[in-house]
């Protein structure tokens, strides 16, 4: 899997801080493994965009969730992003309506916020290191899910921010996933008017124009690596059938014959036979129950 890099920088006059991504690899690998439908190809791109953008610090959070439901054909994107070794960023996405389709939704062009609305929000939920969660929530703006995720942090932060995710998509799928994300620092009230995003132009290009200095005198600036990532595996998939209860098991065993897990973000499978599944319930067995 091809790593991307994501690229922030702070303004000559240090007023507000960018953040660029392309993601067009990950987004394209999410929309293979998922089998996305056009527009579901071009949410998940955008969703996938805004937890990469996500200004996320190792120090103080783990995992960062976003949901964002609606009552369109879409009804649920789920997007999240992690810190992995040498601060690389890991993100995965499902989506409830992998074929979603409708009339009057053009998923090549800018305005697919029909996908999710009416109705809806987005649900943002913050892990930290030490376990703790917090949880946060907002009404859906127009449904574009990168107006959505500035909304959040305009509500959440009081601070002025845009987030722009495009895509261009033709025959063959997705074909480019350029994000940004521009915060204003504390102090600014409003943020200038920016350039849209062109998709014939490198990141590191499109940074310098809104920055305004070459790359090469940036302030602030820094570098992470972004990757598909999944947390899944066979340890947790097992962990997951541990907890069912005895005359389930017992059913797997004499009429499945094992047991097969399939993962909603990233569809590996972990089977398990049948002298897997003894064996749990052997060792449900010998639980100790408590003492009279
Ligand atoms: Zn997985």
């Amino acid at each position: 899997m091809t790593a991307t890099t994501l690229y922030t920088a702070v303004d000559e006059a240090a007023t507000f801080r960018v953040r660029m991504v392309d993601l067009t690899s990950v987004a394209k690998h999410v929309a293979e493994v998922h089998k996305l439908s056009p527009l579901a190809t071009h949410a998940m791109a955008r969703a996938l965009g805004c937890a990469a953008l996500y200004p996320f610090s190792a120090k103080h959070l783990d995992r960062v969730s976003l949901q964002f439901t609606g009552e369109g054909p879409l009804k649920m994107l789920m997007v999240d992003v992690r810190i992995l070794d040498d601060q690389r960023l890991g993100v995965r996405g499902l989506a409830n309506r992998p074929q979603a389709w409708a009339w009057g939704i053009h998923p090549r062009s800018d305005e697919i916020g029909a996908g999710l609305l009416p109705g809806g929000g987005l649900t943002v939920l913050l892990q930290e290191p030490s376990g703790k969660a917090t949880r946060g929530q907002v009404d859906l703006v127009n449904g574009e899910i990168d107006d959505d995720f500035a909304a959040y942090f305009r509500d959440s932060e009081q601070l002025p921010t845009d987030v722009q995710v495009r895509v261009r998509l033709d025959d063959d799928g997705m074909q480019r996933c350029v994000c940004r994300m521009v915060q204003a620092l504390p102090g600014l009230s409003s943020l200038p008017s920016l350039p849209p995003i062109n998709l014939d132009i490198d990141v590191v290009t499109q940074m310098e124009q809104v920055v305004g200095t070459p790359m090469s005198v940036w302030k602030a600036s820094a570098t992470q690596q972004v990757e598909f990532f999944c947390s899944c595996s066979r340890e947790r998939a097992l962990a997951g059938i541990e907890m069912l209860d005895r005359d389930t098991l017992i059913d797997m065993i004499v009429v499945d014959k094992g047991a097969s897990v399939t993962c909603d973000f990233c569809t590996s499978h972990y089977a398990f036979s049948a002298d897997d599944l003894v064996a749990i319930l052997d060792t449900k067995d010998k639980e100790p129950s408590l003492p009279s």
